[in-house]
């Protein structure tokens, strides 16, 4: 399901001026839509090939909200939604012209080739890539490829429901081994306020929180109140959701030293020591004999 469609004189139209019983086409496939909605539910275009293969068939009704309010939350007039852009052969879901920022959100599985490849396409095209990955799928226990290959680049969650309530958030976790081992509450961040990192701050130096410096130094934005944006205005009273991110960084850090420790010393034991004792024993066996 989707929010635009052409008409048949190649017109884009949004769903809500489009009439029931029409025929409309879809922006991806050219397959036929028809425009569903009322009262529960928003107004959206449907493929009348339920079993079509088109992305823009398996959009989600979170899918749609978190479209409709990031575009209700952006200027007025600076933002579209499923904007082509034929060079790449791309739909992106939102577009923000005047800040060069597409939004693509995500609320099924996805392989992290394809968001590289999409992150390069639109690249080409001079647009950077922010992900909203929806909390149904992602940021869970165990990470995905898409959010490894994430981890360092713009992207934050969302936890928008079918009625259109929630948020798009940040989140401070610990990640090893493909796992999210420890995380802290999600922080909302304001959509609207993207800020782009300055010259001073690009290789990351003297940014005491690990995750913030491995993001300043992949990422050219970030978005107010997200943790990159806390951790510079923490101030002297020091925010407390830096300092416990600090805490935990600071555990997993010591408990990694620890199993290094652990490795030598059986290491130690195992190439040294035991050695050691069997040419000893060797020798006194020699020796009683
Ligand atoms: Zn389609």
């Amino acid at each position: 399901m989707q929010l635009y469609a052409y008409d048949r004189d190649k017109k884009l139209i949004f769903a809500k001026d489009a009439f029931k019983q029409m025929d409309y086409y879809c922006l991806e496939c050219e397959g036929s839509l028809r425009r569903r909605g009322g009262f529960h539910r928003k107004d959206h275009f449907y493929h009348l090939d339920a079993l079509r293969e088109c992305r823009q068939n398996g959009k989600t009704h979170e899918h749609l909200n978190v479209q409709l309010y990031i575009l209700h939350v952006l200027p007025e007039g600076e933002c579209f939604l499923e904007k082509r852009f034929p060079k790449i052969n791309r739909i992106a879901d939102v577009v923000w012209e005047d800040k060069k920022l597409i939004f693509e959100i995500q609320c099924s599985p996805i392989s992290s080739n394809e968001v590289y490849e999409r992150n390069q396409d639109y690249k080409k095209a001079g647009y950077e890539v922010v992900w909203i990955l929806h909390d149904k799928r992602f940021n869970q226990k165990r990470l995905t490829g898409a959010e490894h290959f994430l981890h360092s680049l713009p992207h934050y969650f969302t936890n928008m429901n079918v009625e259109g309530k929630g948020e798009i958030y940040d989140q401070f976790s610990i990640m090893d081994k493909g796992l999210r081992l420890n995380r802290l509450k999600p922080l909302p961040i304001n959509v609207r306020e993207p800020k782009f990192v300055e010259q001073e701050f690009k290789d990351g130096k003297d940014v005491g929180l690990q995750l913030a410096r491995r993001r300043l130094l992949k990422s050219s934005l970030y978005f107010s109140c997200d943790l990159i944006d806390r951790y510079f205005n923490r101030g002297d009273a020091e925010d407390p959701y830096i300092k416990e991110a600090e805490k935990f960084e600071m555990v997993s850090v010591g408990r990694k030293n620890e199993t290094v420790f652990e490795i030598l010393k059986k290491r130690f034991f195992q190439y040294v020591v035991k050695p050691y004792q069997l040419m000893l024993q060797f020798f006194l066996e020699r020796a009683c004999k």
